[in-house]
């Protein structure tokens, strides 16, 4: 068996929003009280890890070699530059494999580059946009960017907002549990994957 497996019959969800869209809070409360069950990709980064962040729960945190080499071996699913800070972020194949042994759904929370890669691949993706009115605000309020990294993802975020087209659905995160209930609508009204 190659290197490679692909698990095509997985139900992929994307999930993507500019940041300060609420995104991490939307993905736990979706864990939490989706009927249908998911699992989390954990995606790879050569961003180094934040303070508290865990190898293999929040990221495979790899060294830019180690992601070139699974780049060239065809482990990614997507992979892309997010924010332009020349940190790669990317969704290992064994995700979607993880997912499937574990008779669950793929969440898959990645940018619009990952997204547009995985909807030309998976065209039945489930795909969702989220988006919130004060993302400005959301994104400061986290404390945990300096002011340069606010403002390139600020600018991200405007050129985000234009993909926004590309998803089968957009949410407004102004309150949680009616962006959650949404989603959750959205995703109960797919079909089952196939088995
Ligand atoms: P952060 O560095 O704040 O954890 O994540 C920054 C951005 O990277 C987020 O907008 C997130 O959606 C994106 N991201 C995280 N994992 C992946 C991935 O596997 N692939 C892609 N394309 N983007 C990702």
């Amino acid at each position: 068996m190659s290197a490679v497996a692909i698990a095509t019959d997985v139900q992929i969800v994307v999930l993507s929003g500019p940041s300060g869209s609420g995104k991490s809070t939307i993905v736990r409360e979706l864990l939490r009280q989706s009927p249908i069950k998911l699992t989390l990709s954990v995606s790879a980064t050569t961003r180094p890890p934040r303070q508290g962040e865990v190898h293999g729960k929040d990221y495979y945190f790899l060294s830019s070699e180690e992601f070139k080499q699974r780049r060239e071996h065809s482990e990614f699913l997507e992979f892309a530059e997010v924010h332009s800070t020349g940190n790669w972020y990317g969704t290992l194949r064994s995700e979607l494999d993880r997912a499937k042994s574990e008779g669950a759904w793929a969440l898959l929370e990645i940018d619009v580059q990952g997204a547009k890669s995985v909807l030309e691949q998976y065209p039945h993706a489930i795909s969702i946009f989220l988006t919130t009115s004060d993302f400005e605000q959301r994104l400061r309020s986290r404390g945990t960017e300096s002011e340069a990294v606010i403002q390139q993802r600020l600018a991200t975020a405007k050129s985000e907002l234009q993909s926004a087209t590309m998803y089968g659905h957009q949410v407004l995160n102004d309150d949680l549990q009616t962006a959650v209930q949404q989603v959750i609508e959205i995703l109960k009204t797919q079909q089952p994957p196939r088995s």
